[in-house]
């Protein structure tokens, strides 16, 4: 079998590889390896498919508030919007009031949306809530549900129509460093399912998968966890459709449900289990203990479950994401860490990318909000 050349192997085909893609393909020549027969096969297709933007910390929320103008523009390549409305609510109790407060604030310093609500307005975004256990609520009004497999489209479609070249079944199994052969040299040689591949960068977004890519390439890990996450659709005949999603970060308590169309909830207990990268399982338990808790915080009274499935949500250390040059190997570029914002970042997280590879300052629109390489590189201190 011959060798195939280019300029960047992109090593997964999630929405950080689809997204890479798009945003490298027009200056090189670009190919994006995915080990499962079908894209997006794993996390990217299992997530809870929610734009909020005051998610997961400062850095997140910064990348997330850089990539609403993608998904709010007209793309002419789709048929509708990327985003529909759908208000987030986070509920406590008394307990939870001053930390609630203080979120409030250091959400706003990035967007202005997010406040605290009480009493009746409340009950208005969310109906079902006990008001004996849930006393307030910080809600972001601005939030939306988003269509994750049309952005996930949308990416690919503009990486091929600028011709990254995209293969399946292509499992990356050895990457070896490169060799000058007859007056040319190329950085890395990489073995897959689908044949060798040769590239002078290699773009790593192999989600729960990047420390052993990294492992692979003989660059340092970056010490990422997975963490497997459970969900599961009930029906419902409660009217959902002016309630807000429903989180509870209560202790003992903790969960969410959203309001889908035809009369489903999406529901989790927002469990975080440490997890080897694999096709994560549901967890029957994880199931029964998000219901209990809805049904201690609401009067939905769910008894039954539609379908079960789980994801993994991997984590750096300091629960920021990892995007940029390593600092101890040659153009090996890290895209990973997404944990639970990996949709809601993607846009911000491919424009950098692209930027970054070609040398460029991190672009205008997401340093404007105050994020720096730094804050973003693989070894920070
Ligand atoms: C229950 C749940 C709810 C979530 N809700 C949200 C939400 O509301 N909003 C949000 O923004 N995010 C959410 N997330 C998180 C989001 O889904 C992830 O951050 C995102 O999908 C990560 O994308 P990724 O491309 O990095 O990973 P993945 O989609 O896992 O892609 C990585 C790819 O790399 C491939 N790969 C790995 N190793 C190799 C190899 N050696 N060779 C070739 N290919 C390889 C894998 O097969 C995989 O397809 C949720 C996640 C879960 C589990």
């Amino acid at each position: 079998m011959g060798t195939d050349l280019f300029d960047v192997a992109v090593i997964g085909g999630g929405i950080a590889g689809v997204t890479a893609a798009c945003h490298l393909a027009e200056a090189y020549r670009v190919v994006l390896l995915e080990q499962e027969n079908e894209l997006a096969h794993h996390t990217t297709s299992r997530s809870a498919a929610v734009y909020i933007e005051n998610e997961g910390g400062p850095v997140f929320h910064r990348l997330s508030t850089a990539s609403r103008t993608f998904f709010e523009a007209d793309h002419p390549e789709l048929d509708g919007p990327l985003l529909t409305p759908l208000g987030v609510l986070k509920v406590g109790g008394e307990t939870e009031r001053a930390a609630f407060e203080a979120e409030v604030a250091a959400a706003n310093e990035v967007t202005s949306s997010v406040r605290l609500i009480e009493g009746d307005e409340l009950l208005a975004e969310c109906p079902v809530i006990r008001p004996e256990v849930v006393t307030v609520g910080l809600l972001e009004p601005t939030a939306a549900a988003i269509d994750v497999m049309a952005v996930h489209q949308l990416f690919l479609r503009r990486a091929r129509a600028a011709h990254a070249e995209v293969r399946r079944s292509a499992r990356v199994t050895q990457i070896d460093k490169g060799h000058i052969d007859k007056g040319r040299s190329v950085r890395w040689e990489l073995q897959t399912a689908a044949g060798p591949v040769e590239a002078d960068i290699i773009v790593n977004a192999a989600g729960a998968w990047g420390d052993e890519v990294a492992a692979m390439a003989g660059v340092e890990p970056v010490g990422l966890t997975p963490m497997r996450r459970t969900a599961f659709t009930t029906a419902t005949d409660f009217d959902t459709s002016s309630w807000s999603m429903m989180y509870s970060p209560i202790s003992k308590l903790h969960c969410y449900f959203k309001p889908e169309a035809g009369g489903q909830l999406l529901c989790s207990l927002s469990d975080e289990t440490p997890s080897e990268p694999c096709d994560a399982r549901p967890e029957e338990i994880d199931v029964a203990q998000a219901i209990d808790h809805i049904n201690a915080l609401t009067t939905l009274n769910i008894t039954s479950v539609s379908t079960t499935w789980a994801g993994l949500r991997t984590f750096a250390p300091d629960r920021n994401p990892v995007f940029g040059w390593d600092d101890q190997v040659d153009g090996f570029f890290w895209l990973v860490g997404q944990g639970g914002c990996g949709i809601v970042t993607s846009p911000a997280a491919g424009q950098l990318t692209g930027a970054l590879i070609r040398g460029e300052a991190i672009p205008d629109n997401i340093a404007s909000l105050g994020l720096t390489q730094e804050a973003l590189a693989p070894r920070r201190g």
